[in-house]
């Protein structure tokens, strides 16, 4: 029959996994990141994302506990459209400089269970990539890296992954090459390219 080699061809071409950061890309945290700040008498000005919070917090001279103290790990809610496509991930994983204590409560709030998460608690500095790929036992050419500002677009092109750019945050700038996505539903669409 015609077509069977096609098949099985199609079926051994698995899709891309989605490793993924978290604020500012399945979940719109802004507001909830900056109001902790705000609440411990930070300029909403200074306030900027995508950074180790300790190394924020050092450099805006805050506590690391009173900002955890502060931060309600129970409001931000994911972007239109984040809920169906992690809910219709295989192998998924987070990738995030957050605090594992709201990063990992957050997981928990959403019934989030990537097969992966690690947070600041797992890198000795900015996350990187390449223990996300031993985590998944993977190599990079079967992952995509999907976040939300160039430290994001950064952590993919030092290992050779492919990038998305969330582009349903406002606040994601694209730059040229960026696999950029309008909508969630578009991430699902090439996982299947
Ligand atoms: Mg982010």
């Amino acid at each position: 029959m015609s077509g069977e080699g096609n098949a099985e061809s199609e079926s051994q071409r698995r899709p891309l996994i989605a490793i993924c950061d978290l604020d500012g890309t399945l979940i719109d945290s802004d507001s909830a990141l900056s109001d902790a700040f705000v609440a411990l008498g930070i300029d909403r000005d200074e306030i900027t994302f995508g950074h180790v919070l300790a190394e924020e917090c050092e450099r805006l001279g805050l506590d690391i506990e009173d900002y955890l103290n502060e931060y309600d790990p129970t409001r931000a809610m994911p972007f239109p459209g984040v809920g169906d496509l992690v809910g219709s991930f295989d192998r998924w994983a987070v990738c995030s400089n957050k605090h594992p204590r709201s990063g990992h409560a957050e997981l928990a709030r959403l019934g989030w269970s990537p097969e992966v998460s690690f947070f600041a608690d797992a890198f000795s500095g900015p996350k990187v990539l390449a223990p996300v790929l031993d985590a998944l036992g993977v190599a990079v050419s079967e992952v995509i890296f999907l976040g939300d500002t160039a430290h994001d677009r950064h952590c993919a092109h030092s290992v050779g992954a492919t990038f998305a750019l969330a582009g349903w945050n406002p606040r994601a700038e694209a730059q040229p090459g960026d696999l950029v996505l309008s909508h969630p539903r578009e991430l699902r669409e090439f996982l299947e390219r």
